[in-house]
Formats: structure tokens, C-alpha cells, sequence
């Protein structure tokens, strides 16, 4: 995937602008050129920078949303969970779920039998998946450190964990391979209006300060939380359609936090649902997520003190033994929903996870809400909704059919897995490196192996031995990375999984990267120091001020 330059695009006039490389941004990215039409994508810092790296990495029908009378969305969801298993392979991983019941929840066992066997329908998949209820002692048999005082019973059944960072990175990949130009540090910051019609963008190239003016027949903002912010660049737009709200994990370290599967329980404090969650990676459980409505600024926004404590409180409640304390932290992690609240007297975790769609007075086709496990449904919608709109002004006349549930994403197809799987096994590299390349790159692992098979210098373990040059190289040349954090956090996601959030290596993931991109010295340094920065934000240590 090669980074567009903005002086290059300035003049240019496409069937579709699209704003935003979070995963609504990409999916519709990926929708439009698969079916033909012409598309620019301009993110204005990384592809899933904001909510779509910061969520619970779930690809999930969304249980709780049944006690809401939420079907529909419930039932799409968990079609779209299912398609996973298809289309990235690499990136959905069926786990068990447990909800439990304690004496005092609002479920009954029979309820929540129900609820399983309608979420099991919605699956399509009944037979091969179905919960199972189980009592209190066979559920101690599984979970031996769970809290038993008041434990009534509980139901096992199935959703799947995802990276949704790299899950946002394979779909801007398909996106490009289909035919999307892409420019990630590319932002938005006017529109060109004319006529009363929006018929294009200005945008500011953020790396080099070049700015341009690019033309569309439809221009798309799908901003998430930042939706009324561009909506705002309209003239005479000022009102509010988004109520963000923030949600925190936190990361602990299963030695200390005994769990095996994903446990789905209400807080003591006000019996929201939350879950701990055994990680992909590494020996980790993470525990989320908050709900509170949040009026702060949109970017780098951070767990606090309060979040953390009632975390942990809902922790401590899950497995009483555990001594949990801010010491036990890994890391943390916020990010905010990008909501549309019609109804301000709604609590956070009542307002509906539905997406809209809507067009303002001067054509800007806006999509916010919604969840990662739906977007490949709602960019499908809002390219139909375009199409009904701007039809027989786009170029192609007769798009192609709707194909996004046919073809696997990037790196997702079974064929290139094996083919990466054997690629890998041919280099000498750890097993740990390779299931993580696998685990992480899929089908394109096998471009890693080349270039190590080229240059076995590639190949050498960096600090605790997960990264290596080639994996540097890779996300550099292919998955547009252009800065350090864009590594860490984005694609190879460390950030995430352990404490020091790979610092401990960041000045050599610099040096490999300032020879790929031309860095000088100080902007080396530079990028070093912005990401220890974004570390310590989100690694919360324990002062007074904390506690
Ligand atoms: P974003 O990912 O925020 O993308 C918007 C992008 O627009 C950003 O990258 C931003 O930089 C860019 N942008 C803003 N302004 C401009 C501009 N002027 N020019 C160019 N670009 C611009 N969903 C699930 O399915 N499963 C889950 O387990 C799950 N858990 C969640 C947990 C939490 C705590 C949260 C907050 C959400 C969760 N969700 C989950 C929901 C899901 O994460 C979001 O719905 C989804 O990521 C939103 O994606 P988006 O593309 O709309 O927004």
C-alpha cells in the first residue's frame, strides 16, 4: 500500500472522498472500489488512530444489546462475526465466553438460557457452537478462582477476539488493492463549496506541510467521534448529532489474575456488564470497559484514576484471591464511542450502538455509531445510499456487484496462509516470531520471509525477542507506517501487550525506520520522544495524585 502525495491528488476530481481511516473509513474504502468507483481516503494521522485500536477487540453478535431489544442489530452482528472467520482468518479467533449469574443480577438462568439459544440462532451456527448452561459447581470446575459466594450458574458460548488495529490496517490494504488511493497523516480541513453543493476537500499533508484541493462527486465523513467537528467545516452547521462516551480497559498479567476464559459480570458499584478477557497475546488478561459520557479533547485520550479503580474493583469481585493493585498493571488503554444520542436523558450504556446515516444541506454524506464487527454492513449501506443520491453523476455508471463478503481481506485468504506458513518455516527464525508474523500478517508473512531470505540480517531478534528488522521493513514499504508509534501501536500493536510498550527497543525501530523514510537524527529522536510519551500517558503509575 503506497502512501498518496497530496500535491499529486491536488486538481484531481474522484467518484468518492472519503474521511476518516478508522475501520467505518476503510470498510467504505474497500466497498466503493470493489464495486468500481474511482476513491481517495484521507486519514489525518494513522489508520485506526482513534476508537478503532482503542476498543475491546471483540468480533461479537453483542449479547448484552438483547436485554435492550436490540435483534436486529444483535443478528447482523453476529452474521458479520461469522463472515470473519472467512474473510480474515488470521485476525478472528473463536474464544468461550461465560456469562455468569450471581444471586441479585436481574437474569435468571432461564432467561439467560434464552438469550443464548436466540444469539446461537442468530449465529447461524447452532450445532456447532451451541451454549452451554452450566451450575455452579461445574463452572467452578473451569474457573476454580472464581468468586463462588452467591455464583448461581452461568452459560458458555462463543464469540471471537480480533486485533482491531491491524483489522482496520488488512482492510485500507484490500481498499488499495481494489483501486483506493490512500494518504494516511492527510487531513481535512475545508471543504470546496459551490453552488450551495459540497464538491470537494482541502486537505493538509500533516509529514510534509503540502496542502491541496481534491474534487468528488460524494464526499463521505466518517470522522467517528470527530464527525461534528468536520461536519462544522460546512457553513452554517453548529449543532451537536454525536454524545462520545469513553471506554477504559485495563492489563494484567494472568499470573496474577488466574482466568481462562472470558468472563462476562455486572460491577458491584452499578451493575454494568464488563468482562475480563484472556489476550491473543502474551500471558495477559484485559479487563473492560468503562461507559461515561465525555466532553474532553478528542485526541490521546487516557484511562483515569477513577476508571482504573472501578476496573479493578470489578476485578477483585470476579476472583477474590487475585491482590490486584496499581502495581499489577500492564497498561491501559481509552477510546471514545463515537455515539449518536437523539434522546440527552438516555444513560451511556443505553444509548443505542445503531449507526446513522445522514446528509446535510450541502450533500456531505455523514456515518457515524456503529460497532468494528459491522462496519463491512454499514459501508455496504452508505455506497448504496450514495449511489441512490449521486447515481448518474459518478463516472461508472454501472458499478460492480457488492463483493466485500466474497473475498478476503489482505493476508486473509487460506491459500496464501498456507503458502505464508511454509514460507516461514523455511527461514530460520524462532517459532514464537514466526506464529506471531502468522498471527499477525496472515497471508503476507510470506513477504516478511523474503526478506529475510534476501538479507538474513532481517531475521535478528530485537530486545525480548518479538520484533525483528524484517517486520520493520515490512510495515514501512507495505502498510504505509511512517512513524515510530505508528509501529508500536498500530502494527505490531506491543504497545498493547507489554509494560514498557517496547521503548526498551524504540531507538533501533527508529534507526531501521529512518533508513526507509530519510529521517535526520533529530526527527529520530523526535519520534523516540513523542512515542514515550503516548507510553507514560497510558501507563499510569502509582503516585498520590493517582491513588
Ligand atoms: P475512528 O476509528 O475513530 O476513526 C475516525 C478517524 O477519522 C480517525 O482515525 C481520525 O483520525 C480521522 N479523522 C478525524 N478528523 C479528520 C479529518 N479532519 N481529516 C481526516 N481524518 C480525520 N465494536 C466492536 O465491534 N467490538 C468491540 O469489542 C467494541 N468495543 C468497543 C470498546 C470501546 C471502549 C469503544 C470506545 C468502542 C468499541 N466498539 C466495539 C466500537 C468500535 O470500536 C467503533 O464503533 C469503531 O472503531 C468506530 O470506528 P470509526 O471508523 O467510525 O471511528
Amino acid at each position: 500500500m503506497k502512501r498518496a502525495r497530496i500535491q499529486d491528488l491536488s486538481g484531481q476530481t474522484f467518484d468518492f472522498i472519503i474521511i476518516g481511516g478508522g475501520i467505518t473509513g476503510v470498510s467504505i474504502a474497500r466497498d466503493a472500489a470493489m464495486r468500481g468507483f474511482s476513491v481517495v481516503l484521507l486519514e489525518k494521522e494513522d489508520f485506526a488512530a482513534g476508537t478503532s485500536s482503542r476498543s475491546t477487540k471483540l468480533l461479537h453478535g453483542g449479547l448484552r444489546y438483547l436485554q435492550q431489544h436490540e435483534f436486529k442489530l444483535v443478528r447482523e452482528a453476529c452474521r458479520e462475526r461469522e463472515l470473519f472467520l472467512y474473510l480474515a482468518p488470521h485476525l478472528a479467533h473463536i474464544r468461550p465466553f461465560i456469562y455468569v449469574l450471581y444471586r441479585g443480577y436481574p437474569e435468571s438462568p432461564l432467561l439467560l438460557n434464552l438469550g443464548l439459544t436466540i444469539y446461537d440462532i442468530f449465529s447461524g451456527n447452532p450445532i456447532k457452537r451451541r451454549h452451554r448452561m452450566l451450575n455452579a459447581k461445574k463452572l467452578l470446575e473451569i474457573e476454580p478462582h472464581l468468586n463462588s459466594a452467591g455464583l448461581l450458574a452461568g452459560g458458555l458460548y462463543y464469540d471471537s477476539l480480533t486485533d482491531d488495529a491491524r483489522l482496520t490496517v488488512e482492510t485500507a490494504k484490500s481498499a488499495f488493492d481494489s483501486g483506493a488511493t490512500i494518504a494516511n497523516y492527510a487531513e481535512v480541513v475545508g471543504f470546496i463549496s459551490e453552488a450551495g453543493k459540497i464538491q470537494g476537500v482541502e486537505v493538509l499533508d500533516r509529514l510534509s506541510g503540502a496542502s491541496g484541493s481534491i474534487r468528488a462527486k460524494c464526499v463521505v465523513n466518517a470522522t467517528g467521534v470527530w464527525t461534528d467537528r468536520v461536519r462544522a467545516l460546512e457553513k452554517g452547521i453548529a449543532d451537536r448529532r454525536l454524545r462520545p462516551t469513553k471506554g477504559v480497559h485495563i492489563v494484567l498479567r494472568k499470573q496474577d489474575y488466574p482466568l481462562q476464559h472470558a468472563v462476562f459480570l455486572r460491577s458491584p458499584r452499578d451493575q454494568r456488564v464488563a468482562w475480563p478477557i484472556p489476550a491473543l497475546d502474551g500471558d495477559l488478561v484485559y479487563v473492560g470497559t468503562t461507559d461515561t459520557f465525555y466532553e474532553g479533547p478528542l485526541e490521546d485520550v487516557t484511562a483515569s484514576s477513577s476508571d482504573i479503580d472501578y476496573l479493578l474493583e470489578l476485578a477483585r469481585q470476579a476472583i477474590p484471591d487475585a491482590k490486584l493493585d496499581y502495581d499489577s498493571l500492564v497498561g491501559t488503554w481509552a477510546g471514545l464511542r463515537p455515539l449518536v444520542a437523539a434522546d440527552s436523558s438516555k444513560s451511556a450504556s443505553s444509548v443505542s450502538r445503531e449507526h446513522e446515516i445522514f446528509v446535510s444541506p450541502e450533500g456531505l454524506l455523514n456515518i457515524a455509531g456503529g460497532k468494528l464487527t459491522t462496519a463491512r454492513v454499514m459501508a455496504q449501506q452508505l455506497v448504496d445510499k450514495a449511489i441512490a443520491l449521486h447515481g448518474p453523476e459518478f463516472r461508472t455508471r454501472h458499478p460492480r456487484a457488492i463483493a466485500t463478503h466474497k473475498v478476503p481481506l489482505s493476508g486473509g485468504d487460506l491459500e496464501s496462509i498456507s503458502n505464508a506458513k511454509r514460507a516461514v518455516a523455511s527461514i530460520p527464525v524462532s517459532a514464537a516470531i514466526g506464529n506471531r508474523w502468522m498471527s499477525h500478517y496472515g497471508g503476507n508473512a510470506k513477504y516478511l520471509a523474503e526478506i529475510c531470505a534476501t538479507d538474513p540480517s532481517a531475521a535478528q531478534e530485537m530486545g525480548d525477542g518479538r520484533i525483528t528488522p524484517a517486520e520493520i521493513r515490512y510495515v514501512v514499504e507495505e502498510e504505509m507506517a511512517m512513524t515510530v508509534s505508528d509501529f508500536f501501536i498500530r502494527r505490531s500493536t506491543i504497545f498493547f501487550w507489554t509494560q514498557d510498550g517496547g521503548l526498551a527497543i524504540a531507538d533501533q525501530v527508529a534507526a531501521e525506520m529512518a533508513r526507509q523514510l530519510g529521517w535526520s537524527s533529530e526527527e529520530r529522536a523526535q519520534q523516540v520522544r513523542r512515542y514515550r510519551e503516548q507510553v507514560t500517558a497510558n501507563r499510569l503509575v502509582p503516585t498520590a495524585s493517582h491513588v
